[in-house]
């Protein structure tokens, strides 16, 4: 499904966030991606969902070689086969939660009437059909988190990529968030997650664990 096969990404200023990377996740995969501050989880996620260009080094998407895809194939390719989730949520701000899901939705090109009935049933699968209406400063944390999963999965793309989607959460937030996560997973969406939290890491059926933006260990 996704393959990086040694891939570097150096930023301006010296840095080498990733200094070889390969690894294959396959479909139906639930993976965390762990590791110190620093040690490039957030760049490695950023190349499994071809947001960033490598420094070098190969990524496969669903069969596609990303270097050989112009940008606006690429990002094509994107919106509909990854879902993106976030620390912060990412939502907009003073718009409804089912106006946000429908926002990323617009790659579509629908309307808006069918944007908005599928963002609707977005929001009843995460459990927030009667906060459609809300906007973000109406919401808690967790549902925060819930419609930003209901945007990034409201179009069913096969590959959900979360960056510390429990970061900001307590801890029951945090967990409602993970098992809406397996569950999705359960269905079939393949799932990569960065955690720092040991327990979430723990219960995950494969960790990869990343020092210096080197994978050290890749245990199931
Ligand atoms: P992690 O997610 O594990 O905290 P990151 O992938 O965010 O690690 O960062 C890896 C390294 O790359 C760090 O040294 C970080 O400071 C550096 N880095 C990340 N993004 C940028 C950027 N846009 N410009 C320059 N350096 C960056
Ligand atoms: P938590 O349950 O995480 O402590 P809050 O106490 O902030 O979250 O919110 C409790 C419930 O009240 C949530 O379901 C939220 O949707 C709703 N809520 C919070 N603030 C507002 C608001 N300003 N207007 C309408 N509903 C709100």
């Amino acid at each position: 499904m996704i393959e990086l096969d040694d891939v570097r990404k150096d930023y301006a200023g010296g840095v080498q966030a990733l200094a070889g990377v390969s690894v294959l996740i396959r479909r139906g995969e639930l993976v965390g991606i762990v590791g110190p501050s620093g040690s490039g989880k957030s760049t490695m996620l950023h190349a499994l969902g071809t947001l960033d260009r490598p420094t070098s080094g190969t990524v496969r998407v669903a069969g596609h070689e990303v270097g050989r895809l112009s940008d606006a194939r690429l990002s094509a390719l994107r919106s509909r086969y990854v879902g993106f989730v976030f620390q912060h949520f990412h939502l907009a701000a003073g718009r409804s939660a089912v106006d946000n899901v429908a926002d990323g939705l617009l790659y579509t090109g629908q309307r808006i009437g069918e944007r908005r009935r599928r963002a609707a049933l977005a929001l009843e699968r995460v459990g927030l059909g009667h906060r459609m209406r809300h906007r973000p400063h109406e919401l808690s944390g967790g549902e925060k988190q819930r419609v930003a999963i209901a945007r990034a999965t409201a179009g069913d793309p096969p590959l959900l990529l979360a960056d510390e989607p429990t970061g900001a959460l307590d801890s029951a937030a945090g967990a409602g968030v993970m098992a809406l996560l397996r569950g999705l997973n359960r269905d079939g969406t393949t799932v990569v997650v960065i955690t720092h939290d040991h327990d979430i890491a723990d219960s995950l059926p494969r960790r990869i664990r990343l020092r210096d933006g080197r994978i050290v260990d890749d245990e199931r």
